[in-house]
């Protein structure tokens, strides 16, 4: 069978918990399914901040440039501010190795009860623009701490960004059925959003078949709440797919379940598998973190190395469990992270 090199990146708080849960059930379905992953652990994050001044090492990204894939917990911790981790390591591998679509599937999982009425049928796909937008280091502030103290924050949006994850979107409704949606707000703000605006319809005009409805963000904020069961695949700029992801994992029931793929097609730069959650200090070191999005995260990794069908196996022995009741607490269980991993591997050695 096939050897694979996987970077591993715990991170920080329950990245640390839930990655683990990753890698035993991967262990287990690669021996099932005759196929063997290398595991290279990096031990980056905050902890290593705090002892060398920098979040990864320098040549952080020439070190990742040689795997198959990458699998990430979370970065984020109480004593850093939030840009510090972010730019210091989630940024700058997803700009390195341009993986410019980060795809963020939910569906309403078996046994789990959604804030919202009826909505058993959700099944999005967001297609979060992943390198440029709203995620900029192009600004500044100036008159710090006086009352004339002002911030200047640029996006920028580019002709080729725009269309190589409009393309990406159209061709993943194509494959769904032909519903795509575009968050929009060129009624706000007017110069990137009409070009994000132009620029995705021209591109969808070229799929047959794939219906394009461009949807100001804070009304489709609302319709998502209101008829979900009406959109299938969203693609949106970096701000606004960050934003409508949560939302969509909070619709199927919690954001410790969705997952994402942060993806560069098709070259062939290693891709990067996380969960969409954060590293959760409010409940980082007690053992109760859903590992569910990491779970999942793990099987699109899989589909990406062409293991298909050990993903689809690590999908079916985790929808079994959530079947069957085991939950974790944010979801209204009881189960702890490992309970709930153990009883996914119990489910995969049973499987044919
Ligand atoms: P968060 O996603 O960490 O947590 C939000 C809420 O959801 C918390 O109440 C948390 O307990 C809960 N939650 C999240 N994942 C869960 C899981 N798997 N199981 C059960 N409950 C879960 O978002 P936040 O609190 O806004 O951010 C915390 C830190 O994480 C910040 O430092 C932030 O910058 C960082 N962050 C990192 C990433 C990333 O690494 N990709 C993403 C988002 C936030
Ligand atoms: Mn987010």
């Amino acid at each position: 069978g096939h050897r694979y090199t996987v970077d591993l990146i715990a991170g920080d708080g329950i990245g640390a918990e839930v990655v683990p849960a990753a890698t035993r059930v991967v262990d287990a379905l690669a021996q099932r399914h005759d196929f063997q992953v290398v595991w290279r652990e990096r031990d980056w994050g905050s902890a290593y901040f705090f002892e060398h001044g920098r979040m990864m090492p320098v040549d952080g990204t020439e070190q990742l440039a040689d795997a198959d894939a990458i699998l990430l917990g979370a970065v984020g911790h109480p004593d850093l501010p939030d840009h510090e981790t972010l730019w210091g390591l989630l940024i700058p591998i997803r700009r390195e190795f341009l993986q410019y679509v980060n795809l963020r599937p939910v569906r309403v999982l078996p046994g789990v009860v959604s804030p919202l009425r009826e909505v058993s049928d959700l099944d999005i796909v967001v297609v979060r623009e992943n390198v440029e937008g709203e995620y900029s280091a192009i600004g500044g502030r100036a008159y710090r701490g006086s009352a004339e103290e002002f911030a200047v924050q640029e996006a920028v949006f580019t002709r080729t960004g725009i269309s190589r994850v409009a393309r990406y979107a159209a061709q993943l409704a194509a494959s769904r059925g032909g519903s795509l949606t575009s968050a929009t707000k060129s009624n706000g703000i007017i110069h990137s959003m009409p070009f994000w605006d132009e620029v995705v319809s021209s591109v969808v005009a070229e799929f047959e078949g794939v219906r394009l409805r461009s949807v100001l963000i804070d009304a489709l904020a609302a319709a998502l709440v209101l008829r979900p069961a009406d959109f299938d695949v969203i693609v949106a700029s970096n701000l606004f797919g960050d934003v409508l992801s949560d939302l969509t994992a909070a619709l199927a029931g919690s954001i410790g379940i969705a997952p994402s793929a942060n993806i560069n097609p098709p070259r062939d730069y290693p891709s990067m598998f996380e969960p969409i959650h954060g590293s959760a200090p409010d409940i980082a070191g007690k053992g109760i973190a859903n590992p569910v999005g990491q779970l999942w995260s793990a099987s699109l990794m899989l589909d990406h190395l062409s293991e298909g069908a050990a993903a689809a196996d690590l999908m079916s022995a985790v929808e079994d469990v959530m079947a069957a009741g085991t939950r974790t607490a944010d979801l209204g269980g009881s189960a702890r992270t490992e309970e709930f991993t153990d009883a996914v591997l119990r489910s995969i050695s049973t499987q044919s």
